[in-house]
């Protein structure tokens, strides 16, 4: 049924045979815990497997130092896992060397490093950043508030009734005065795959630079910077198996030299006096300060453990289970899915069920063990598009089974039935 072991795989993760229904208050001492966790949150965040667990905790154990700073054996042996995790992230989404690839707290904080790094020096009255009304809110609000102080205009290409980029509208709007296309690769609401090499070979001939959001698409599938030919890219470590705390932000290396940094401080000089300085090679001139250290070691942990399964299979693996919901929902009647049909997505399904608010919805599936999200998903302004304040949705990851999914629809049958 599957193109890998399954339930091998989730040996690696014991929170997944975590019971849940207790008092949050006891969290952790199982008190009234007592129904099978159905995780299906994975696009807000991913769990960590065994394997990226132990490098933090070896690293904590063995050899916790601060990075670039010691000669002493302990500080050399962070700065070289430190370092390369770095080429461990260059490698993964074919990006040419370590200069090309910055550690950041998340894909939120790697959009405003550009943001105000580039923006704030590119950017004036006349021109205009080019989005989609599917971004989200780490994207849209960031340049929406760049473009409020520097004057440049922020224009939204329109999304179709099935879901899609209206490319029509992306090629009246991408003009000679576009400077930055940013627009999200894999939508956390629609589930859209967005064709981000079309847009990027568009932006290129009107001299626009392509900032590719790639939070969701990153850890769902293979993801080539080359083959995408953008010029920005970024993503979160804690949606493909790794910690909290730390991103990556990709950037063509001539546009990364160019730029000034966006945070001052320690390690990301060469020589300071008192009136002026200069910076460090990259990628570490916009590394400022002690780094999440353990959390780049646990990010090149995690790449190493999804590339052992392979992300082109984890992509068929997604494509299976979304595909699936999608038609069992949609079965069930009473249901409105937004986004393209199930094969043509990513693995996430949002929904409404017609007659019942979407928290009710997510609180219903949690009495049954469920975990999806409710709200808007940061994608307000596409919410109001939608017509709905809020939606459900479910989104999968590898470990997820397909008799997850049928708990999911099962609860979600229940659901419609009590408030019919
Ligand atoms: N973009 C997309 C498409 C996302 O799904 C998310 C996470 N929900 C983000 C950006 C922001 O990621 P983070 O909160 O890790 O910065």
């Amino acid at each position: 049924q599957y193109l890998f072991d399954v339930e091998a795989l989730r040996a690696d993760f014991p929170i997944l045979d975590r019971k849940v229904g207790g008092d949050p208050e006891t969290a952790g001492e199982g008190e009234g815990d007592d129904t099978p966790l159905v995780y299906l949150d994975n696009a807000a965040t991913s769990h960590t497997p065994d394997p990226v667990v132990d490098a933090i905790s070896d690293y904590y154990r063995s050899y916790n130092s601060n990075v670039h700073r010691g000669i002493h054996q302990l500080s050399q042996e962070a700065s070289v896992a430190y370092e390369e995790a770095h080429d461990a992230v260059a490698d993964f989404i074919g990006a040419a060397g370590r200069e090309e690839v910055v550690f950041t707290k998340n894909t939120t904080e790697a959009m405003n490093l550009v943001a105000y790094a580039w923006g704030l020096e590119e950017l004036g009255p006349g021109d205009n950043v080019v989005l989609s009304e599917m971004e989200h809110h780490a994207s849209l609000v960031t340049w929406q508030q760049i473009g409020k102080r520097t004057g440049a205009d922020v224009r939204f290409i329109d999304v179709t009734d099935e879901g899609l980029l209206d490319m029509d509208h992306a090629a009246d709007l991408i003009d000679d005065d576009t400077e930055m296309v940013s627009v999200v690769h894999v939508s956390n609401t629609l589930g859209t795959v967005n064709p981000i090499r079309e847009l990027a070979d568009v932006a290129h001939d009107r001299d626009a630079l392509i900032f590719a959001d790639a939070a969701q698409s990153v850890p769902t599938r293979p993801v080539d910077v080359a083959e995408l030919d953008v010029d920005f890219l970024a993503f979160s470590g804690h949606k493909m198996c790794g910690p909290t705390g730390i991103g990556a932000l990709y950037g063509r290396e001539e546009l990364l030299d160019e730029m000034q940094p966006y945070l001052y401080g320690g390690d990301m000089i060469r020589r300071v006096s008192f009136e002026d300085s200069t910076w460090e090679d990259l990628p570490w001139k916009f590394e400022a300060g002690t780094p999440s250290i353990a959390q780049g070691i646990g990010l090149a942990a995690a790449i190493e453990y999804l590339e052992e399964i392979g992300m082109d299979r984890i992509e068929a693996h997604e494509d299976l289970l979304a595909g699936y919901a999608y038609d069992e929902l949609e079965a069930l009647g009473g249901v409105d899915i937004y986004g393209p049909p199930g094969d043509d997505r990513g693995g996430l399904v949002a929904f409404n069920v017609e007659g019942v608010h979407a928290h009710d919805l997510s609180s219903i599936l949690n009495d049954y063990g469920v975990a999806i999200r409710a709200g808007d998903h940061c994608t307000q302004p596409l919410h109001d598009e939608m017509g709905v304040a809020a939606s459900a949705r479910a989104s999968f990851y590898f470990y997820n089974t397909v008799e997850e999914v049928d708990a999911l629809v099962d609860a979600v049958r229940e659901a419609r039935d009590l408030f019919a």
